[in-house]
């Protein structure tokens, strides 16, 4: 017999999850968006994952259906789950990582701890939450934000008109998500697997480096973690995955804030950027680890085999030509990094790729990181 995953969405996450199915003998399948897309390396069918009957046609040839994104609708999602498909995450747990107004609701019920933030339907709730929180605040659309679109730093209530607009003919309801703008230190991860049989394992939490809304860094794990930091941040995400019912992997973005307390930003539940380390950092990838927790495997371990890894974006790409042309300069000046390439053509923003090295001193291994990711850009 073979275990047989489909994962919805051709992008770089269901890519980077051919390699491990491939050592594991697990047969992928991925719907794509498009044909060529990044994840078409693996049997792959194009289809709208809009369409119930695409992804219902899509699914009768898998043990599981999974995710490169959170987008798939929650009829979609219902109907497959209705036709006795194995879906994981579900639809339940999933809802949560689509909406953030959700999101906060359920966090809030579960006691744990996130920014100060409301659900605003108008220039004038979002100008009280302002003007409560000292005078600027930070509003998101709740649905289809990524890499920082859909956030924006206000000072006024007039300043998100325009999202109110579009959201006037939305059909859920209309509001905005706005937030205390949160004074952290740094920004950090927590990764967790968890298994429909309930089974979970967690990751070391990392730091997170955004430049411009985009996640550019990854330090694993996190300088000065461990103790109280790890416990706490990987007991915060265990209750929100077993709170949210969330199987798979589960990413809980986090702001440690310069007073030490540890708020949650957001939840991804996929393999995650903050992750991408754990490739050739850690005894079981976040790929691997996702695929065991999505066809209810036993789970691997977690821990890190060298002292640091560090995990560097290619964002962007050469303004001329490929990035195959950079790889060998890349590997003759840098032979210790890991580079992985998504096989996505090069535009200014867009996450082409990432490098990884690992080592016993955080100064080299993140030098050598920076400098081999630098090839690329
Ligand atoms: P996205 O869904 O686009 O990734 P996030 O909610 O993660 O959006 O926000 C993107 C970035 O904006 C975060 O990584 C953080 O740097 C900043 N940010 C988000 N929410 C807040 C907040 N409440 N206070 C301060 N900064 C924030």
């Amino acid at each position: 017999m073979t275990y047989r995953v489909g994962v919805v969405g051709g992008g770089q996450l269901a890519r980077m999850m051919i390699a491990p199915a491939v050592e594991l003998g697990v047969e992928i399948r991925v719907l794509a968006e498009a044909e060529g897309m990044s994840a078409a390396l693996a049997a792959t069918a194009v289809g709208d994952y809009h369409d119930a009957d695409t992804v219902l046609a899509f699914a009768r040839g898998v043990d599981v259906v999974t995710f490169d994104h959170e987008h798939v609708p929650q009829p979609v999602l219902r109907a497959l789950v209705d036709a006795g498909v194995a879906v994981h995450p579900g639809p339940d747990a999933l809802q949560f990582a689509q909406d953030k107004i959700l999101m906060r609701t359920r966090l809030a019920e579960l006691g744990v701890p996130q920014p100060d933030w409301a659900a605003v339907s108008d220039a004038d709730g979002l100008q009280e939450f302002v003007d409560a929180h000292g005078g600027r605040a930070v509003v998101k659309t709740p649905r289809g934000g990524y890499d920082g679109k859909g956030v924006r730093v206000v000072s006024h209530g007039t300043e998100a008109a325009d999202w109110f607009a579009a959201l006037a003919e939305d059909a859920h309801g209309g509001r905005l998500l706005v937030e205390e703008l949160v004074d952290f230190r740094r920004e950090l991860a927590q990764q967790i697997a968890r298994s429909p049989r309930g089974e979970i394992v967690a990751y070391p939490v990392v730091e997170t480096i955004q430049r411009d809304g985009v996640c550019s860094e990854v330090l694993a794990p996190a300088p000065g973690a461990g103790g109280r930091l790890e416990d706490v941040a990987s007991a915060m995400a265990g209750d929100i995955a077993e709170g949210l019912g969330v199987t798979g992997m589960l990413a809980v973005e986090l702001f440690e804030t310069t007073d030490d307390r540890l708020l949650v930003n957001e939840l991804a539940m996929r393999p995650h950027n903050s992750g991408h380390w754990s490739q050739d950092g850690a005894l079981t990838s976040q790929f691997e680890q996702h695929l065991r927790a999505v066809l209810d495997l036993p789970l691997g371990l977690t821990a890190p085999h060298s002292p640091w890894t560090v995990m560097v974006n290619v964002l962007g790409g050469p303004a001329e030509g490929g990035l195959a042309e950079r790889v060998p300069a890349a590997m003759a000046a840098h032979p210790g990094a890991k580079i992985h390439l998504y096989g996505k053509d090069p535009r200014p923003g867009r996450k082409v790729g990432h490098v990884n090295v690992a080592g016993d001193e955080l100064d080299e291994v993140a030098y050598e990181a920076r400098a081999a990711a630098a090839h690329f850009g």
